[in-house]
C-alpha cells in the first residue's frame, strides 16, 4: 500500500469573497464558486444576504472620503449578495488574482471581472485585500462564524 505524507498546510489562510448585486442578478455565483472550487481551494461559508446600509458603510469604511462611496454603497445595496470564506494557500493575493483587476478594462482576459464585465461600478465580485482586511471582513459578514473542517482532498491539492 502507497503512503503519502499529510500535506503541509501550515500557509493556509481565509479571504472574503462576495459576488456583488450584479453577478447575482447575472446568475454567476455559480461560476465564481467554480472556479474557487476547481482551483483547489475550500468553501467554509457561503449565504445570500441582503446587506444592511450599515453593514456595507462598515465594509467600505476605508473608502468613505472617496467621491464615488455614496454610488458604491447605493449599488451594493441594490440587491442580495453572495458572502463567501475561501480557504487555503495564499488564497488572499491568488483570490485578488482571480477576480482581476478593481476597472474589469484593465482585468486581464481569464480573470473574473475581466471575463464577464466592463465597468468599475458594476465589477461583479469583491476580494479582501489583506490577511487582516480578510479577518475583519469574516468577523463582519459572518458574526456567527465560519466552518472549520479538514478536507480529505488536501491531499491531492497540496504537496
Ligand atoms: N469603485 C468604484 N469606482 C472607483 C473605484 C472603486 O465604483 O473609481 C468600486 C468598485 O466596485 C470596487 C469598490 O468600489 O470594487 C471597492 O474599491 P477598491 O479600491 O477597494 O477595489 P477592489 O478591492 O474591489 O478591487
Ligand atoms: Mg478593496
Amino acid at each position: 500500500q502507497l503512503s503519502f505524507p499529510p500535506p503541509n498546510m501550515s500557509q493556509t489562510e481565509r479571504t472574503y469573497i462576495m459576488v456583488k448585486p450584479d453577478g447575482v442578478e447575472r446568475g454567476l455565483v455559480g461560476e465564481i464558486i467554480k472556479r474557487f472550487e476547481a482551483k483547489g481551494y475550500q468553501l467554509c461559508a457561503l449565504e445570500l444576504m441582503q446587506p444592511s446600509k450599515d453593514l456595507l458603510e462598515q465594509h467600505y469604511r476605508d473608502l468613505a472620503s472617496k467621491p464615488f462611496f455614496p454610488k458604491l454603497v447605493a449599488y451594493m445595496s441594490s440587491g442580495p449578495v453572495v458572502g463567501m470564506v475561501w480557504q487555503g494557500k495564499e488564497v488572499v493575493k491568488t483570490g485578488r488574482k482571480m477576480l482581476g483587476a478593481t476597472n474589469p478594462l484593465e482585468s486581464a482576459p481569464g480573470t473574473i471581472r475581466g471575463d464577464f464585465c466592463v465597468d468599475v461600478g458594476q465589477n461583479l465580485c469583491h476580494g479582501s485585500d489583506s490577511v487582516e482586511s480578510a479577518e475583519r471582513e469574516i468577523a463582519l459578514w459572518f458574526p456567527r462564524g465560519a466552518a472549520s473542517w479538514t478536507r480529505r482532498f488536501d491531499s491531492f491539492i497540496y504537496e
